[in-house]
């Protein structure tokens, strides 16, 4: 084992590890990981701009990698880089690896896998952020030993990842989008463009939209979770509606497929019980014959995206 430290006189073979990348709409967090997945050196910088212009997604994933590197040279971290995972938000078409639509980030039909790989000169897969975040969390996190599982992370926006027999859907890019599910028909319009939908409701930022026209202050969700803790009806009032909204995606996600564990991420699940509580007692109460999921919070908070991009990284140099 070659541990991360001052001392680069620790002999032995380098250890292999993957690249992994994961692009978010403000931070990218990178590492280079082991087998183990276990995080040898990590970086979080911010997201550059303009990524969707051609050639720049790219070029900015292989600085990360070489600054990856540079890093684990400083640190005397003896590691040989065998491969390379890149996780993206949006549409992804990870069969061609291409990105193919975030608007969050503003590009449109990226050619990433392959131009990277020869750019590296390693073998590189591209993937969506949150269905590789369930494969990090089946393999180290929340999700071990589960055969089917829904991952929602509730954050600025809302996203989902379906696990069935042990699959992880693709569905060419289109499978998961739960944040567009409508839950409340004519509710708030959606960035997508439709009203009602899940992300238009319950997300973040719609929690925070919601309490700052009811109660005429503007906090963070996470400060709400805090008020409905106090008891503030306000604050009660807008939860509610969320967590409503959730079990009702919930509720009928189970049913569509019959998954048995529900992750929840994301910022609104740091909240805990102030959301999971009631979250399954809605979706309790919501189903009739069917088999009650156990709904938990997802364990690898934000690292599961990084995470997850090892797991493709590994999947294909193995
Ligand atoms: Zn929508």
């Amino acid at each position: 084992v070659v541990t991360t430290g001052p001392s680069p006189q620790a002999a032995g073979d380098p250890t292999p590890v993957v690249a992994a990348v994961d692009v978010g709409g403000t931070r990218v967090k990178a590492a280079l990981v082991d087998r183990e997945l276990a995080a040898v050196v990590s970086l979080t910088l911010a997201t550059p701009a303009a990524l969707g212009e051609p050639g720049r997604l790219v070029e900015a994933m292989a600085l990360v990698v070489e600054q990856l590197a540079t890093r684990a040279g400083q640190e005397g971290a003896g590691v040989d880089v065998v491969g390379c995972g890149v996780v993206v938000p949006g549409l992804v078409d990870e069969e061609r690896g291409v990105a193919v639509l975030s608007a969050n980030l503003g590009w449109r039909d990226l050619d990433v896998a392959e131009p990277l790989a020869r750019r590296l000169g390693l073998r590189t897969v591209l993937g969506h952020d949150v269905r590789a975040g369930l494969l990090a969390e089946r393999a180290v996190g929340a999700a071990a030993g589960a055969d089917h599982a829904l991952f929602v992370p509730v954050g600025t926006g809302i996203a989902g990842a379906l696990m069935l027999e042990g699959h992880v859907l693709h569905v060419d890019g289109w499978a998961g989008e739960l944040g567009h599910v409508v839950v409340e028909p004519g509710g708030p319009v959606c960035g997508c463009g439709a009203r009602g939908c899940l992300e238009a409701v319950a997300s973040a930022a719609a929690v925070e939209r919601d309490y700052a026209a009811l109660a005429g202050v503007h906090l963070s969700a996470e400060g709400v979770a805090s008020r409905v803790e106090a008891g503030e009806p306000a604050a009660a009032a807008v939860w509610g509606r969320a967590v409503e909204a959730l079990a009702r995606a919930v509720a009928m996600t189970v049913t569509l497929t019959g998954v048995d564990l529900v992750l929840v991420g994301g910022g609104l699940a740091q909240s805990g019980r102030t959301l999971l509580d009631p979250l399954t007692c809605q979706v309790d109460s919501a189903l009739t014959f069917q088999r009650r999921p156990r709904i938990v919070r997802a364990a690898l908070g934000d690292r599961a995206g990084c995470l997850g991009a090892a797991c493709l990284g590994w999947g294909v140099v193995r």
